[in-house]
């Protein structure tokens, strides 16, 4: 089995409690190969203290519960920029679809999620705006995105056509105030008119401009990125291909150090070798996986609705019933974590960099999640040596119990 990081550690000796529910009031997770943003260390312990990763207790001062997790692996809650939903639920439903939804990616290992609408009409997009930000003023949502309505219909993937429109400052602003604070991000086609004007004001707001769902060239995305835009939303999908001639948005987004690029890497968007390719040009740092999720992830097949469109998801692949489309993915963020380590065999700590660190980074909220450091949230997710995962802890609570004892 793939463990790149070298061989299995040896047992140390440590006592085994069964794990409370709510978590002690001190416990050390004791033996896993821990993932800290200077490295991995091989038999490393994490101490929880309330909702907190804690500094460890000095010597001889009482350690707290030890819970041996040897054996294992232990990385950062995995933060989700671009998510439209899982379990059955999507967000851009009633406030118990997106609870639904987002208690499905937890147990699958996303401890931070930004809530991303699609395409509809203004007066949805500001009633939904209005309902996220609230489940983001609890702490359940880490923010809101909102792709469409501002992007191209020659690149419009699963957004309904008739309602997509032209990007308007005035109208950007409407869906920024809707969201009372809570807004992350927006995705827009820059080289549409108002483009620009949009981008600039989203970066004036605090609201990261993505550039998506975009039949721009490589100057016209150059422009965007001079005018503010950081993120490319899901690279190479829903884009002109990279062409030597015509080397369009994804060498522009590519080579920028101020971008960061979002990847889906469930084996269906995107080869292995254009997600290598990206990997290796942005380098480590620059990416983000999500999972673009919708209403299937953590279900299965069957028929759905991603926003007003009605979805067929088959062997896990989701496409418009009309046009055949892919249309969000059924993605979970432990499984783009296996794939990118046993499939890609990208090095762990590049991995728990694109799937936490760097999105926390990326949403402002790198001062409490991810990473594994004393202070911020014991949001943290434990592996087994093969990487399947096996336990799932938000703010000093299990959310899917390891059961170790
Ligand atoms: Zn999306």
């Amino acid at each position: 089995m793939a463990t790149p990081l070298g061989a299995r550690r040896t047992a140390r000796p440590a006592t085994t409690h069964p794990l409370p529910a709510t978590g002690a009031r001190r416990q050390v997770l004791a033996g896993a190969r821990v993932v800290l943003p200077t490295g991995t260390v091989a038999d490393g312990r994490v101490t929880i203290e309330g909702t907190k990763i804690a500094p460890e207790a000095p010597h001889g001062a009482p350690q707290g519960a030890l819970v041996d997790v040897s054996g294992h692996w232990l990385v950062p809650g995995f933060v989700d920029l671009h998510n439209h939903g899982g379990g059955g639920a999507s967000f851009s439903g009633s406030a118990e679809d997106v609870l639904k939804a987002l208690h499905t990616h937890r147990l699958h290992g996303s401890t931070t999620v930004v809530a991303s609408t699609v395409t509809d009409d203004m007066d949805v997009l500001v009633r939904q705006a209005g309902l996220l930000s609230e489940l983001a003023e609890q702490g359940d949502l880490a923010g809101i995105h909102f792709e469409g309505p501002f992007i191209s219909p020659c690149r419009k993937g699963a957004h309904s056509e008739a309602l997509l429109r032209d990007p308007d400052p005035a109208e950007v602003r409407k869906l920024i105030d809707a969201a009372r604070g809570r807004a992350r991000m927006l995705t827009l086609a820059t080289e549409l008119p108002g483009g620009l004007d949009s981008v600039r004001l989203l970066a004036e707001q605090g609201v990261i401009a993505a550039v998506g769902h975009t039949d721009a060239t490589y100057e016209q995305t150059v422009q965007a990125i001079e005018a503010g835009a950081t993120v490319a939303t899901h690279l190479f999908n829903a884009m002109p291909p990279l062409g030597h001639r015509a080397p369009g948005p994804i060498a522009a987004l590519l080579e920028d150090e101020r971008v960061t690029v979002e990847l889906i890497n469930d084996g269906t968007h995107l080869h292995p070798a254009a997600l290598e390719l990206a990997f290796r040009h942005a380098g480590p740092s620059r990416v983000a996986f999500i999972t673009d999720a919708m209403d299937a992830a953590g279900i299965g097949d069957g028929r759905y609705l991603l926003g007003p469109l009605e979805v067929e998801v088959s062997e896990g692949v989701a496409r418009l019933v009309e046009g055949g489309s892919i249309a969000g993915s059924t993605l979970t963020l432990d499984r783009a974590f296996r794939r990118a380590v046993t499939v890609d065999r990208i090095p762990v700590e590049d991995v728990v960099a694109a799937l936490s660190a760097n999105p926390a980074r990326l949403l402002g909220v790198d001062d409490s999640v991810g990473s594994l450091e004393p202070g911020k949230d014991a949001d943290l997710v434990l592996l087994d040596e093969d990487f399947e995962l096996k336990g799932v802890m938000r703010k000093g609570v299990w959310v899917l119990d390891p059961q170790l004892a």
